[in-house]
C-alpha cells in the first residue's frame, strides 16, 4: 500500500464563543470549506451546538489533530464582521474583563445570529376570560410569578411577545411554560411587523443660519473629519443651544464626502421628534433601537452593510453599526447613564465610541449641557478639544428658576408628604388659565414608595429582596422595583396586626391624583414606565401633548430630556431631593444634571419659561448651581470633593459583586478575592462589605470597590482580581463591573 499522494492540508480556525471563558477554541474546517476572520460558524462545544466567530485562520495546530473537532458549518459566508469591529471587540474584552466571544456577541444584531427567523413567539389567553381571571387570584399565593405573568398578558389584551412578558414581569421561561401546559395561555408564532420605521416627518426640517458659536464648532469638527484624523471633541452647550444642529451640519459634510456617520442618543430620547430631525435632513438614515423586532433591526443592519444607508441613529448598540468609511461618531447627552450596559459585556458606549474612532480614524463628538466630570476633566487637560455653545439658539431664552423651600410649607402638608407647594399651585393655576402647558417632574413611579405601619414602624418589604415595596393604586398591588414581585396590600400590619397602614412618600401616581383633584378641569397625563409599557404609547402621548390635547404632563426621567414644546411655560420639579441621598458618589452630579435637563424643557419657544424646584435642601450646592445655571461652579465644587475622596475622575473604579443564596459564601469569596489586591501600589479597596441592597431575589449580595489611581494600577488590579470564570462558583455569581454606573 502506498500513502495517498496528496492529502490536502487541514485548515484550522480559532473560534470565539459567547461564553464566559476567556480563550478561543480550535476547530478544523471541513475539506472544501473556507472561512475568514469575522465569519460566523456553528460548532459543537461540550455536546451543544453553538454559534461563534472566527478570529483567526491557520494551517497548523498545536493540538494533536485527533483532538480537534471539525466546524459544523460556516454560516452566511457572505456576512463578514469587519476587521475594525473585531478589533473593537478585542479592546472591549480587555477593558471590561469579559471574553472575546461575549464582546463579539454584543456587536451583532440578533437577526444575524438567528437568520431566517421570521416568526416570533407571543403569548395569548387560551382559557375563557373569567376562568383566566380567576386563575390570577388562585395562583397569587402559591405561584406568584405565574399569577403575575398571566395578569400581565390579560392586561395587555392581545398577543404579547414572550420577550416583553418575561422582561416586564422579571421572570424566566418556566412560569409561562407552566401556564401554557395548564391551558391558560397559548404560545403563538406571529410574523414580525415590518412597518416602516422612520416616523412620519412632521418635524421642522428648517435649516437654520448658524450662529457664530455653532459656526466655529462645525468648522473645527469638519476640518478634522476631512483630515481623516482621530480626535475627540466635547461640545458643551446649554440646553437648546443648537447642538443637534451642529451634528446635522457636520453629518452633511460627512455624507457629501461619501462617508458614514453614527449618532448615539439615549434610548429614552429616541422619540419621533429626535429621529424626525435626522430623517428630514437625511432620507437614508437607519434607525436602531431596542424596540425593534429582530427582523427590523436586521433590515437596518443590511442597509448599512450595503452602504444604502450612511447615517445610523440609535441607542447604545448602534455603536456597532457596520458602516463603511466611518467619518464621525456623535454621542449626544454623553452624561447619560444608559450608555453603560448593565449586563455582560458591561461596556460604556462613550468610551468604546472613542476606541472605535481611534481604530477607524474617525472623529468623535461628545455633546452635553452637563458633561460628566470625567469628560470635562479630560477636556481641561487637553485630551479632548472643548467647544462651547454658551447661549440658547433662536428664539428661546433660558428660563427663570425659583427654588421653593419646602420647609416653609404648613405642617400638615409636610407630614402628609408635600406634593405641590403653594407657590407651584398658584403658578399652575395661572398658566392653565392662559392655556399654556405644564410639565411636572418626579423621578419615582407608583403611588407611594413605602407602606408603613404607624403602630410598629415596619414597612412592607419584598419577601425576596431587602427593599420596601412600592404601592401601586391602579394595579392594586405592592410591587418590588428590584425583582418585580407583587403582593396584595395587607389590611393590617403583617408584623404587629395594627390596623391601617400609612402611605409614605409620593410617586407619580399619587402626584397625578393630587393634580387631578386640585385642577379637575385640566387634562392630565402621566408618562412613566407603568403607563408607557405598551408599544407606541410614548409617541401617542407626546403627539397629544404637541397638539395641546394635554394640559399637564407628569413624568419620571422620561420627560426630562429632549422634549421641545414651545407652549410649555412652567416646569415643576416636585422633589429635587429624591436622588440626593442615594449612597453613590455621583448623587450630587446626577441631581445637578437632572435638574438642569428638566429646567431645559421650559421656555423653548417665544414665550418665557419658569421652573420651580421644590426641595428640603435649598442650600445644597447641586440645587443652587442648577438654579443659577452655573455648571462651572458645580464642577469646581464637585471636583474638590472627588479629589479628596479619591473618586473619578481621579480614580478608575472596578466593582466586584458576589451574589449567593448563603450569605457566607458571597462574603468568603470576596475576602479571598481581595487578598491579591491589597499589596498593589496606587490601588485602594473599599470593602468587602454588604451591598446597599443586601438581598435581591433571595440572593445575598456582597461587594467591594477597587479604586485605581493610575493606568498601570488599573491594569494590575484587573490582572490580580482574575476572571469571572476563576472567581465564580456554581452557587455564587460574580460580576466584574468596570466604571460601574450603579453601586447599589
Ligand atoms: P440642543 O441640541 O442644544 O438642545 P437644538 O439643536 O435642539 O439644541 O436647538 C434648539 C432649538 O433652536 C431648536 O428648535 C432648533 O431648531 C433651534 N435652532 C438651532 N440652531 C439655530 C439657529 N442657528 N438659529 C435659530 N434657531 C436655531
Ligand atoms: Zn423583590
Amino acid at each position: 500500500m502506498t500513502e495517498p499522494a496528496t492529502k490536502p492540508p487541514t485548515t484550522y480556525v480559532q473560534v470565539a464563543l459567547n461564553l464566559p471563558l476567556r480563550r478561543e477554541f480550535t476547530y478544523a474546517l471541513p475539506t472544501g470549506a473556507t472561512a475568514r476572520p469575522g465569519n460566523r460558524v456553528r460548532v459543537v462545544f461540550h455536546g451543544r451546538k453553538l454559534g461563534g466567530i472566527v478570529t483567526a485562520v491557520t494551517d497548523t495546530c498545536e493540538l494533536p489533530p485527533a483532538k480537534v473537532r471539525p466546524v459544523d458549518a460556516v454560516l452566511d459566508a457572505d456576512l463578514l464582521l469587519p476587521e475594525s469591529l473585531l478589533e473593537l471587540a478585542r479592546r472591549m474584552a480587555h477593558t471590561y474583563g469579559c471574553s472575546l466571544g461575549e464582546a463579539l456577541d454584543a456587536t451583532l444584531p440578533a437577526v444575524a445570529k438567528r437568520r431566517g427567523q421570521r416568526l416570533i413567539p407571543h403569548l395569548e389567553r387560551k382559557a375563557p376570560l373569567d376562568l383566566a381571571q380567576q386563575a390570577v387570584q388562585e395562583l397569587e399565593d402559591k405561584h406568584q410569578e405565574q399569577s403575575r405573568v398571566l395578569r400581565t398578558v390579560l392586561e395587555f389584551g392581545g398577543p404579547m411577545p414572550v420577550r416583553d412578558v418575561t422582561r416586564r414581569t422579571g421572570t424566566s421561561d418556566s412560569p409561562w411554560q407552566t401556564l401554557v401546559k395548564h391551558g391558560l395561555l397559548r404560545r403563538v408564532l406571529i410574523a414580525e411587523e415590518l412597518e416602516e420605521l422612520v416616523p412620519a416627518i412632521e418635524e421642522r426640517a428648517v435649516r437654520h443660519e448658524l450662529n457664530e458659536h455653532q459656526q466655529r464648532a462645525v468648522e473645527q469638527v469638519a476640518k478634522t473629519v476631512a483630515a481623516r484624523a482621530h480626535r475627540t471633541f466635547l461640545l458643551h452647550g446649554v440646553t437648546g443651544s443648537g447642538k443637534t444642529e451642529v451634528y446635522l451640519r457636520v453629518l452633511e459634510e460627512v455624507r457629501n464626502a461619501g462617508r458614514s456617520g453614527i449618532v448615539l442618543v439615549p434610548e429614552i430620547s429616541l422619540t419621533p421628534q429626535t429621529v424626525g430631525r435626522f430623517a428630514s435632513r437625511f432620507p437614508d438614515v437607519a434607525v436602531l433601537h431596542s424596540g425593534l423586532t429582530d427582523a427590523e433591526r436586521g433590515r437596518q443592519w443590511q442597509r448599512l452593510v450595503q452602504g444604502r444607508a450612511k447615517i445610523a441613529v440609535g441607542a447604545r448598540s448602534a455603536l456597532f453599526a457596520p458602516v463603511q468609511d466611518l467619518g464621525l461618531i456623535v454621542v449626544d447627552e454623553e452624561h447619560e447613564t444608559s450608555f453603560k450596559q448593565d449586563s455582560t459585556p458591561r461596556y460604556h458606549a462613550r468610551e468604546m465610541a472613542i476606541v472605535r474612532g481611534q481604530i477607524e480614524n474617525a472623529v468623535v463628538v461628545l455633546g452635553s449641557a452637563t458633561p460628566t466630570l470625567e469628560s470635562i476633566g479630560k477636556a481641561r487637560r487637553g485630551v479632548y478639544e472643548l467647544l462651547t455653545l454658551p447661549e440658547r439658539a433662536g428664539a428661546g431664552r433660558l428660563p427663570q428658576i425659583l427654588v421653593q423651600d419646602l420647609r416653609g410649607e404648613p405642617k400638615e402638608a409636610r407630614r402628609a408628604g408635600v406634593v405641590l407647594s403653594r407657590t407651584l399651585l398658584v403658578m399652575m393655576e395661572e398658566r392653565l388659565k392662559a392655556r399654556d402647558q405644564v410639565l411636572l417632574f418626579l423621578n419615582r413611579r407608583g403611588y407611594s414608595p413605602v407602606l408603613l405601619c404607624p403602630g410598629c414602624g415596619e414597612a412592607v418589604k419584598c419577601d425576596a429582596c431587602s427593599v420596601s415595596m412600592t404601592w401601586h393604586v391602579r394595579r392594586g398591588r405592592l410591587v418590588c422595583h428590584w425583582c418585580c414581585a407583587e403582593k396584595r396590600r395587607p389590611e393590617t400590619c403583617p408584623t404587629c396586626q395594627h390596623a391601617g397602614m400609612h402611605e409614605l412618600g409620593v410617586g407619580t401616581e399619587r402626584l397625578e391624583a393630587a393634580v387631578k383633584q386640585r385642577f379637575p378641569q385640566a387634562i392630565v397625563a402621566r408618562m412613566d414606565a407603568d403607563t408607557m409599557a405598551e408599544r407606541g404609547a410614548h409617541e401617542r402621548v407626546l403627539a397629544a401633548f404637541r397638539k395641546k390635547h394635554i394640559d399637564v404632563l407628569i413624568g419620571t426621567q422620561m420627560i426630562a430630556k429632549g422634549l421641545d414644546f414651545p407652549d410649555v411655560t412652567l416646569v415643576g420639579v416636585v422633589s429635587a431631593d429624591t436622588g440626593l441621598f442615594v449612597p453613590d458618589y455621583r448623587a450630587a452630579e446626577r441631581t445637578f444634571q437632572l435638574l438642569h435637563q428638566v429646567a431645559g424643557r421650559a421656555g423653548r419657544g417665544e414665550k418665557a419659561g419658569t421652573v420651580v424646584i421644590q426641595t428640603f435642601c435649598p442650600d445644597n450646592y447641586a440645587v443652587t448651581a442648577a438654579a443659577n445655571n452655573d455648571y462651572d461652579a458645580f464642577v469646581q465644587q464637585e471636583l474638590g470633593f472627588r479629589k479628596v475622596t479619591g473618586y473619578p475622575p481621579f480614580a478608575r473604579l472596578l466593582r466586584v459583586l458576589a451574589e449567593a443564596r448563603h450569605e457566607d459564601e458571597a462574603k468568603r469569596l470576596l475576602l479571598a478575592a481581595v487578598t491579591p489586591l491589597r499589596p498593589l501600589a496606587d490601588v485602594e479597596v473599599l470593602g468587602p462589605a454588604p451591598a446597599v441592597i443586601h438581598k435581591v431575589k433571595d440572593h445575598w449580595r456582597w461587594h467591594m470597590l477597587v479604586k485605581a489611581f493610575t493606568k498601570a494600577a488599573f491594569e494590575a488590579a484587573m490582572a490580580a482580581v482574575g476572571t469571572v470564570e476563576d472567581l465564580g462558583t456554581r452557587t455564587c455569581r460574580v460580576t466584574l463591573d468596570v466604571d460601574p454606573s450603579s453601586l447599589m
